[in-house]
């Protein structure tokens, strides 16, 4: 499939590099120049087409504003210390992007498609990435139906885009967070394995409630007994209880994160005991109660390794160790940061290098 290599560019005769502060943007906020968009019409994947940042057209019928067929990925870009651009792991979010679009009833994006898309839009875009400690270029690919229809089937057409964006090198402060026992985010049989906009809609409502109630994020349980401790937000949760860490086994309801396997993949390598099991809320408050519980922590791409400080349970704030002697997570983090920095060696083949 020759085709998927063209890319057509058209750059910018207005960079925003110059007035844009890498190292401390307002994430979310603040668009490189460029993006990339790869149209599916007519059963087939197009040309990919890089051309400068800005809105897009759609119909007012469009079928994604309407019933949410729609799909995304994260990932970040370095600069390390070599000066290369590197992305960590992007294939993985290109064979999970395949995972949410079969599950969305859309057609799949090829990875030849993917890697390449990254690949051109960063060598285009690469002197938005510094190598000032903490700082990269958040890559954002999504897939959006566009069918002009409101009846409800799955669209004919669809746009694959990616956009980029800088991260500053914001500290990461320790989360309080709340167990949600009553709302629910992914049922068996549901959509929580897949990275589709309407979950992260339906937990709106339950995340402003519990930032009402003084929480940074909610901790899920499963949707049938809610006794079963799930995933926190974007991230998944990883808890180390006598030396042995313990995450949620990943399955219909849970999101596979990159992030979580690189550390479950980086604490077998350093012969630590990890157990992939189911984890009830009880035996967490009994293993704080009996001061085993270690360590508490979300991980995903946006802060690699978020540490949890508070645990809100049944109306009780359970307060757990110092983040500052959590040996095991700072160096799940410290490893993680070496291996993209180019500090160690990338001996699991994580890194990949545009250009
Ligand atoms: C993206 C995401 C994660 C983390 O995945 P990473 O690949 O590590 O970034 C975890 N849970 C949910 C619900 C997510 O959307």
């Amino acid at each position: 499939m020759s085709i998927d290599q063209k890319v057509f560019i058209t750059k910018t005769n207005h960079s925003k590099l110059e007035n844009t502060d890498l190292i401390n943007p307002i994430f979310g906020k603040v668009y490189a120049d460029h993006m990339l968009r790869c149209d599916f019409t007519k059963g087939a994947w197009q040309d990919m087409k890089i051309i400068p940042y800005n809105d897009i057209s759609i119909s007012p019928a469009n079928t994604t504003l309407h019933y949410a067929q729609t799909i995304f990925e994260g990932l970040k870009a370095y600069r390390n210390i070599h000066e290369e651009i590197v992305v960590f792991r992007p294939q993985d979010n290109a064979k999970r992007m395949k995972l949410s679009a079969s599950r969305m009833c859309m057609p799949g994006i090829p990875e030849s498609i993917f890697m390449t898309g990254i690949t051109e839009l960063l060598k285009l875009d690469q002197e938005w990435i510094t190598n000032h400690p903490g700082t990269s270029l958040y890559v954002r690919p999504f897939q959006i139906a566009m069918d002009p229809y409101v009846g409800i089937r799955p669209s004919d057409d669809y746009t694959f885009m990616i956009i980029t964006g800088p991260v500053g090198a914001y500290y990461s402060k320790p989360l309080k967070v709340k167990i949600e026992t009553n709302y629910t985010r992914a049922v068996v049989g549901g959509t929580g394995f897949a990275k589709t906009g309407g979950n992260y809609a339906a937990a709106l409502k339950p995340a402003i409630e519990a930032q009402k109630e003084g929480y940074d994020q909610l901790i899920w349980t499963d949707g049938l007994s809610h006794k079963y401790i799930e995933e926190s937000g974007t991230m998944n949760i990883m808890f180390i209880i006598d030396g042995t860490l313990i995450t949620s086994p990943i399955g219909d309801t849970i999101l596979s994160g990159i992030t979580r396997d690189s550390i479950i993949t980086i604490a077998k390598d350093q012969g630590m005991k990890v157990e992939e099991r189911p984890i009830s809320t009880f035996e967490i408050i009994q293993s704080i109660e009996q001061g085993n519980l270690q360590e508490v922590f979300g991980v995903g791409t946006a802060a690699t390794v978020a540490h949890i400080k508070t645990i809100g349970y049944n109306g009780i704030d359970y307060e757990l160790s110092d983040v500052k002697s959590r040996k095991y997570s700072l160096e799940f983090l410290n490893t993680l940061d070496k291996i993209k920095s180019g500090i160690v060696e990338d001996k699991f083949g994580w890194i990949h290098k545009i250009n």
